[in-house]
């Protein structure tokens, strides 16, 4: 496909407005040709209230970004594949295992691409501390999410409720991470704190291990005020990698690693392109493999009201 792909964006929220929008916009590879949006509106393209009416308006759309939470991904994702569009999930790419399963086999038989993204595996840092990693023998891992709820997600109700994730809507981001730095690993045990009046996680405990018995110990708080930290500290035999605020930095034994500017959504960007030009697709669950073991496995332990 020579031209631009014809796109249409669903759900005009924080992130598609902060991030796809923009980088949709920059890149030659897309022109964006409707938006799908129960209240926002965006000025220059046309304005549909939802999905089907988005497709009923006869485009001629290749393919869809779906910026919705992820209770509403599995409904969105099946229409457009059905249509025949290829699919940008955002991340997690939905609020069930199984219904992301059903998407890929849907996407297989109609003979388009799904794209579930992880945008933190495209932060600067993070490929380059994989290489460093690979054949390194690990001897702990510890990884700390720790941040400010009412800060990043002020008045965000789905978060809060089943199928929002909570906590581990910013910590599946450290999970997308180190499943793609480190040896394939498993969770043994976990803690969940749900505040009384929520469905969803405000902090997690978590244990993992690997086949090797690596510990690997992850804390996810939505309750931290002042500095945010998003660290990943792996001990290796070899020294110690740090990869923090979000990979957006790296450092090997204390020494700050050259790493170009941050740009996961254009590089999440050109890697759909990619894909749909060459019609393959790209859905890793092993992120929300590890959330929903948490919730599967976890300890719930009930804590303090939450309330904007
Ligand atoms: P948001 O602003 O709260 O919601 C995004 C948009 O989805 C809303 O503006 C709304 O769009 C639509 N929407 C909201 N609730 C809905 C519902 N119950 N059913 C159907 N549509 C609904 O959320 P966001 O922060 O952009 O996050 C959306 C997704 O992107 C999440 O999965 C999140 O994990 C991911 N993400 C967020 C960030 C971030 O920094 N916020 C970063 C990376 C990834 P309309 O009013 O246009 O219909």
């Amino acid at each position: 496909m020579a031209n631009p792909i014809r796109i249409g964006l669903v759900g005009v929220g924080k992130i598609a407005r902060d991030q796809h929008l923009p980088v949709i916009g920059a890149s030659p590879d897309y022109s964006l040709v409707a938006v799908a949006s129960r209240q926002g509106g965006l000025d220059g393209v046309p304005n549909h209230r939802s999905l089907p009416e988005m497709l009923a308006a006869g485009h001629g759309l290749d393919a869809v970004a779906l910026c919705q939470p992820p209770q509403a991904r599995f409904a969105a994702a099946r229409a457009a594949i059905e249509a025949g569009l290829h699919v940008f999930l955002e991340k997690p790419p939905g609020a069930t295992l199984a219904e992301v399963g059903l998407l890929v086999e849907a996407a297989r038989a109609r003979g388009v691409s799904l794209f579930a993204s992880w945008h933190s595996r495209y932060a600067p840092g993070v490929e380059p501390a994989r290489r460093w990693l690979s054949g390194r023998r690990i001897r702990a891992v510890s990884i700390a999410w720790l941040e400010d709820v009412r800060h990043w997600h002020p008045g965000q109700d789905w978060i809060w409720d089943a199928g929002g994730m909570g906590v581990f809507d910013p910590g599946i981001n450290a999970l997308s991470i180190a499943t793609h730095i480190l040896p394939p690993f498993f969770l043994t045990e976990a803690t969940l704190s749900v505040p009384e009046n929520r469905q969803a996680p405000i902090a997690a405990d978590l244990r993992f291990a690997d086949s090797a018995g690596t510990p690997i110990h992850a804390v996810f708080d939505w309750r931290q005020t002042g500095p945010q930290t998003w660290d990943i500290r792996v001990e290796t035999e070899d020294g110690t990698l740090v990869l923090s605020r979000g990979g957006a930095a790296l450092a090997i034994d204390g020494h700050d690693q050259t790493l170009p500017p941050e740009a996961e959504y254009r590089g999440l960007y050109d890697r759909f392109a990619a894909l749909v030009r060459s019609g393959a697709s790209d859905v890793d669950l092993t992120p929300l493999i590890h959330a929903a073991d948490a919730f599967l496995r976890g300890t719930r332990r009930t804590v303090a009201a939450f309330t904007d």
